[in-house]
């Protein structure tokens, strides 16, 4: 069955070994399409072979195809007569150039540092059609397509010269391959790097602001800096990201964002980087987290760097939304409070159930709207009449100076509500930051 088929397709169709075997590509394990081909076409030659001894007709006309179709030298061996070499009706003969295909490719991959890499393969729409038009023809039901045996085979060539794996999950390196022109695309996909940032100082934001008087492009007000704080923690973790991947962009993804006058300290903020275009996809993380630091200069600091992934970053901001953060705050109020009054106030807040609407300050950015969001625990202590500090342990997301000051309301119940009296968050350090990534 299987040999009157392949006779019935190389009757009609001119296929080199690849084509031919990949048409019952499913059928077999451990072997190439090529050897199914020449097994198939070997098979026929024999029978080719016996029927012309016994002097039938049909076994010359088979050697024949064999030969002109099938560009067969066994066969050309026993029946001899003119042999010109036909192109393959399928593949135009791309698949007996794998291996110059796959010097290209590696070629292109000089200079990347990597350790995984997938091949894609575009093949003229016309070739698509042509494969489509045959397999229906002859009703093929295990033939794998020329754009799989293609991508398959020159990346087990392509890894054979580099030494590399193929990877089809979380490949660093895409090859596109544009058949049979050769255009190839190379992509790096996007390193991801994490780690956790500590900000020492205060006044610093975590990313870039730009000037609001000329939208970044730099003006007097500025001084022409474009910007309105003239550093930021992403800044300073990006330039060194960027200096030893050799990357062309970035982006930073925190776990959440404490304001710009607030410390954060304790085990740091979980953030993810994300590297466009690296050359080097394997740097020395400890060498990294050492230029980081250098570069933050007490400022910000940064520890636990490990490679990551896209998931991760996902997660991240999932997660940073509910994860819990633990505050300290310095807060001022208006009359002066008793330790009673102060011991109140953990009563009142021990896990309580706050009712927030989006704060003023930030609604020229966020859309207005109710949170519920949970104070797991409050601590107080007097530093003097009117100055207190309070730890605030609660679910992340909860803007902590206006529980305090009360937001006019906005924010229930509030510190200020509670004390029945004006406070005010003069200090905010978060001082940890609970999530694991
Ligand atoms: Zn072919
Ligand atoms: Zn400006």
């Amino acid at each position: 069955m299987i040999l009157d088929e392949a006779e019935r397709i190389l009757t009609k169709y001119s296929l080199c070994d690849n084509c031919l075997g990949r048409q019952f590509g499913g059928l077999a394990r451990g072997v190439t399409n090529r050897e199914r081909g020449y097994a198939l076409k070997l098979a026929l030659t024999m029978e080719g072979h016996m029927g012309s001894r016994r002097g039938d007709e049909g076994g010359m006309r088979l050697l024949h195809e064999l030969v002109s179709n099938g560009d067969f030298t066994p066969a050309f061996n026993v029946a001899g007569g003119e042999r010109e070499k036909k192109a393959c009706y399928l593949c135009e003969g791309i698949l007996e150039k794998v291996q110059d295909y796959a010097k290209g490719v590696s070629r292109s991959l000089d200079g990347y540092n990597y350790s995984n890499f997938l091949i894609g393969v575009k093949i003229s729409g016309e070739m698509a059609e042509r494969e489509d038009r045959l397999r229906s023809e002859f009703s093929i039901e295990f033939g794998e397509s020329l754009k799989m045996e293609c991508s398959r085979e020159i990346g087990k060539e392509v890894s054979r010269l580099t030494g590399k794996e193929v990877e089809f999950e979380r490949p660093d390196i895409v090859v596109m391959l544009d058949l049979p022109e050769f255009k190839a695309k190379v992509k790096s996909m996007p390193l991801y790097i994490r780690g956790r940032y500590k900000k020492l100082v205060r006044g610093i934001p975590q990313s870039r602001w730009d000037c609001v008087h000329c939208g970044g492009r730099g003006c007097d007000i500025c001084h022409g800096t474009g910007k309105i704080y003239p550093i930021s923690v992403e800044e300073i973790i990006t330039g060194p990201v960027l200096s030893v991947t050799k990357g062309n962009d970035s982006k930073f993804h925190g776990a959440g964002r404490e304001d710009v006058d607030a410390i954060m300290i304790g085990n740091g903020r979980p953030f993810v980087i994300e590297v466009k275009e690296a050359l080097n996809r394997s740097p020395d993380l400890a060498v990294l987290e050492g230029a980081i630091n250098r570069a933050g200069d007490g400022r910000v600091e940064v520890l636990d760097l490990d490679y990551s992934d896209k998931k991760t970053v996902r997660s991240l901001k999932e997660k940073s939304k509910v994860a819990e953060k633990t505050y300290r705050a310095l807060v001022e109020v208006d009359r002066p409070v008793s330790e009673e009054d102060l011991r109140e106030l953990e009563k009142s807040f021990n896990g309580c159930l706050l009712n927030q609407y989006t704060p003023k300050r930030v609604m020229h950015r966020r859309a207005d709207k109710l949170r519920y969001k949970k104070v797991h625990e409050m601590q107080a202590t007097r530093l003097d009449d009117k100055k207190i500090e309070l730890v605030v342990r609660c679910q992340g997301g909860l803007y902590v100076k206006e529980l305090i000051s009360g937001d006019e309301g906005r924010t229930k119940p509030s510190v200020s509500e509670v004390l029945g009296t004006g406070a005010r968050c003069i200090e905010l350090d978060v001082i940890s930051v609970n999530e694991a990534v």
